[in-house]
């Protein structure tokens, strides 16, 4: 990322001193094509080899670095009939011995040293017969502190087969050593000043070959600092040239609108939800576009500031769309929205694929009429031609399956409209910052009253159908299950036939005399509704369903789920699953069966147990998977970071985004020479993001 002079360093890696065609293969396999990619091929950690201690103070079980004279080596057999290549050094206090097993070809090496002073770095076995040092690396003490490999802070880098530290140690001084002076920092000079960041050159032999702790980590910082400056600045130009110029409309925001809406609402507002509707309101006021990120936890009630929105766009005479990422979640919506706002007269229609073409011609005339307040819908209203006659608000349900583009092409259906994207998964801020930096944030932090959190048990698959027994009792009682079945990534019709063989199974075999339902993918959209209108209704009991239930779903009764091989989840989809429970004044219980047979499967499951807190399950969920298959942030275009950590490097981030959009602010145009390089790189790798006109 910090490279400009690209012509040296997109050297093919095979010219590098010391890499051969084989070695440039086995490097091509880790992605390491060129010099700046060999350069970004970061050590894991560091070894600190630099201390030297005396033969005689080495202690049992520490790691340590000696230097001595070799003074004896010979080939020697142990009792186990393994052979042993034993090397005797001296260094004046004692003597030790290096222990190398079944390496015999090792005694032909230091038989050559014999008498000279190498450097030693390994384990230390210490006990009344002597000491030995084992699994030890060493190399000839050179002048002036030359070692790489010991004498110093190593560092350590990931491996591959046919690649050894040593090697990949020489490569990488050489190549530090060849290609730095082509390496060309891209932060302003002040910012560096400002910032005490270490000089770009200097970072990368730092990063490398620090001479101590404190300047890897200072070269750390200043190439995370970059990399996430970067980022941070295309988000902030994105905004601005979202905001500048664009007139925006200024809805007005009067206190009848509000009290209106009250009127509607069969409960009060929580505090959070009237903070956010205020914070909402301030966006729309102000005449230009407003773009804000409404985050909050399954439940929170999100959908009620999103209507509160809808209500002040439509008595300002404008139009909403609402658009979700799956027709189930979008009918869901569409079934609150339109039994909410038709109480004040508000007209909501529903576009989803699944529509005949009857019905989406009627919905798309009422649309460019102007007869509706709001329209509903799933990516059908980007792609079926939709026309408003007065499109004033925006509102995406994002779950991250919509990217910035698809944002931006909605818009561009009305003339500046406001923008608010919800989010239904808690995302640990400095991803939010990342992915959504170019929008404000308000938070639902508070959940409506008389909520018991889920509680939750992990069970192995062994105690099914006890636990099956438990909830047919429960069910008997007037309760609602949701069971979900194993996930079958293979297809979608084997998928659906699981959850049909479940569900047969479960009806004759443990609900006899219940009534019991399969859902999904497969089923065509009415006959999902159909479903679930007869689980809202509790003609069903016991609903057996594959992930589509994942979303949206709002049935207060239904208080048990189980879900079956529970370990094949990933965390934030567990989450957003049990979140169909727990939405009743009544206790719900959350049952995961599962085996799970690696650590991660287990850490899944036990914070599940842990934990209901969306935020909590949200940064455990960023640890374990990293932020690169985190919700699908692939996808996004945004997410090549190569040495940021999103779940660590909070601090920094929070300082680049400051600084960036502190320039954005001062610059816009890049204009300044010291912005010269910023302004190549950006438009290299993100015009389409910022540059592209909303209308
Ligand atoms: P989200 O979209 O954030 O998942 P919803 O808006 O669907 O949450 O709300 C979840 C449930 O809580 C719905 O049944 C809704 O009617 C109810 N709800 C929302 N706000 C409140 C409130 N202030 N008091 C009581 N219930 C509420
Ligand atoms: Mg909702």
């Amino acid at each position: 990322m910090t490279l400009t002079e690209t012509d040296k360093l997109q050297t093919p890696v095979q010219y590098v001193k010391g890499v051969g065609p084989r070695l440039a293969t086995t490097f091509e396999r880790i992605g390491v094509k060129t010099v700046e990619d060999l350069l970004y091929y970061f050590p894991r950690r560091y070894e600190d080899r630099s201390r030297f201690k005396r033969i005689a103070q080495l202690a049992d079980a520490e790691f340590a670095t000696v230097s001595g004279r070799v003074v004896a080596c010979d080939n020697l057999t142990a009792k186990t009939g393994r052979p042993i290549t034993k090397v005797a050094i001296d260094d004046g206090s004692a003597k030790a011995f290096l222990i190398y097993f079944n390496q015999p070809f090792q005694k032909t090496i230091f038989q050559k040293m014999m008498g000279s002073e190498i450097v030693v770095y390994g384990e230390v076995e210490r006990n009344k017969w002597g000491i030995n040092i084992t699994r030890a690396e060493w190399e000839e003490l050179a002048d002036e502190g030359e070692e790489l490999h010991t004498n110093r802070i190593v560092p350590i880098y990931p491996l591959t087969e046919g690649l050894f530290q040593k090697t990949i140690r020489r490569i990488l001084r050489n190549a530090v050593e060849l290609y730095l002076p082509f390496v060309k920092g891209l932060l302003p000079p002040a910012i560096v000043a400002e910032r005490k960041l270490m000089d770009v050159r200097e970072a990368f032999r730092n990063i490398h070959f620090p001479e101590t702790e404190w300047q890897g980590v200072e070269a750390r910082r200043r190439l995370v600092f970059e990399e996430l400056f970067i980022l941070q600045l295309a988000l902030a130009l994105r905004k601005h040239t979202l905001q500048s110029g664009l007139p925006g409309i200024s809805f007005k925001i009067e206190e009848s609108i509000l009290e209106e809406f009250h009127k509607i609402l069969p409960f009060d507002l929580t505090g959070a939800q009237k903070r956010v509707i205020g914070e909402i309101s301030g966006d729309m006021e102000i005449p230009h576009p407003m773009s804000r990120l409404l985050q909050g936890d399954v439940g929170s009630g999100k959908t009620m500031v999103a209507a509160a929105a809808v209500l002040t766009a439509a008595r300002n005479g404008f139009q909403a769309a609402l658009m979700a990422p799956t027709e189930i979640l979008a009918e869901q919506h569409y079934s609150v929205m339109s039994r909410l706002l038709s109480k004040v007269g508000i007209e909501v229609d529903l576009l989803v694929g699944a529509l005949n073409r009857k019905g989406k011609t009627q919905v798309k005339d009422r649309t460019a009429m102007g007869l509706n307040g709001l329209v509903v819908g799933t990516h059908a209203l980007i792609q079926e031609g939709v026309e408003f006659k007065k499109l004033g608000l925006v509102i995406i349900d994002e779950q991250h399956r919509f990217g910035v583009l698809q944002r931006m092409e909605l818009m561009s259906k009305g003339n500046c409209p406001d923008l608010l994207v919800m989010t239904a998964t808690p995302i640990p801020r400095t991803l939010a910052l990342t992915l959504y930096g170019d929008l404000d944030v308000s938070v639902i932090d508070e959940m409506p009253p008389g909520r018991k959190p889920v509680i939750t048990h992990w069970k192995p698959k062994r105690e099914a159908s006890r636990v099956y027994g438990q909830v047919a009792q429960l069910v008997r009682e007037g309760r609602q299950a949701y069971i979900v079945c194993p996930l079958v990534e293979e297809s979608e019709k084997l998928q659906a036939k699981a959850a049909v063989d479940l569900a047969a199974h479960l009806q004759s075999d443990i609900f006899s005399d219940l009534k019991v339902e399969a859902l999904h993918g497969q089923m065509a959209s009415w006959e999902k509704d159909d479903i679930m209108e007869r689980f809202r209704e509790r003609e069903i009991d016991v609903l057996v369903s594959t992930v589509v239930i994942e979303v949206g779903v709002d049935v207060p009764n239904a208080t048990i789920m189980i879900i079956q091989d529970a370990e094949r989840f990933g965390l934030s989809q567990l989450h957003q699953l049990r979140g169909r429970v727990g939405r009743g004044q009544e206790q719900s219980f959350c049952i995961l069966l599962g085996d799970p047979k690696t650590m991660d499967g287990k850490r899944r499951l036990e914070t599940m147990v842990r934990t209901t807190d969306g935020f909590d399950i949200a940064e455990e969920d960023l640890r374990l998977r990293g932020p690169g298959e985190f919700y699908g942030t692939r996808q996004s275009g945004l997410m090549s970071l190569r040495i940021a950590n999103l779940a660590g490097d909070t601090r920094i981030l929070d300082e680049a985004r400051r600084d960036a959009f502190e320039l954005a602010e001062r610059d816009p145009l890049l204009e300044h020479p010291d912005h010269q390089a910023l302004s190549e790189r950006l438009h290299a790798n993100y015009e389409n993001l910022i540059w592209a006109t909303v209308s």
